[in-house]
């Protein structure tokens, strides 16, 4: 896990108010997690951390793109992407559960770990389906490789339909 050392913000001792920070996100990172499905990219992610007395409020934003593959043709697919999410943590002495939006920390805690809201803040930057698509990451599809596909579901349709046939005719031919 050493790769996510970089993402570890030191609480303890930071000073109320705005501060900033900035991250590169690559392949070393993606291998800490796992999903198949996000692999590669380049990324830069931005976080603007306003701290106060009684919580602290994160904003992310991630800018680059993601290598994956066309959920249409198989091909190698770069897709953008420009996402913002905001995380609000909360220092308490008591235990609370953490929810999807607000992080609870004990008030000893030293420091906070970001690299899973950076990682969030990608994936949920991503759309359910990737494929090439000109509007909005101006890459096609592989034609030859969707022509064989579309032959070949035509091919397994009409062979279907052969044997439904064939078991009609032998029903037929057997009543003879
Ligand atoms: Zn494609």
């Amino acid at each position: 896990m050493d790769e996510l050392t970089d993402f570890v913000i030191p609480i303890v001792g930071l000073k109320f108010g705005e501060h900033s920070y900035r991250f590169k996100v690559n392949r070393q990172f993606f291998k800490e997690f796992d999903n198949t499905d996000i692999q590669e990219g380049s990324l830069q992610v931005d976080l603007i951390l306003k701290k106060r007395s009684n919580h602290m409020e994160l904003m992310f934003r991630a800018q680059g793109s993601i290598h994956c593959q066309c959920d249409r043709c198989g091909g190698d697919l770069n897709l953008p992407l420009d996402h913002q999410e905001i995380r609000i943590v909360k220092f308490s002495q008591e235990d609370f559960d953490n929810t999807d939006d607000v992080l609870v920390i004990g008030r000893e805690d030293h420091q906070i770990n970001v690299s899973h809201i950076v990682y969030e803040t990608i994936f949920l930057g991503l759309p359910i389906r990737k494929f090439h698509n000109q509007e909005t990451n101006g890459q096609t599809c592989d034609e030859e490789v969707i022509k064989r596909l579309e032959e070949y579901q035509k091919k397994e349709s009409n062979k279907g339909v052969d044997d439904r046939w064939s078991a009609l005719k032998k029903i037929l031919t057997d009543k003879d």
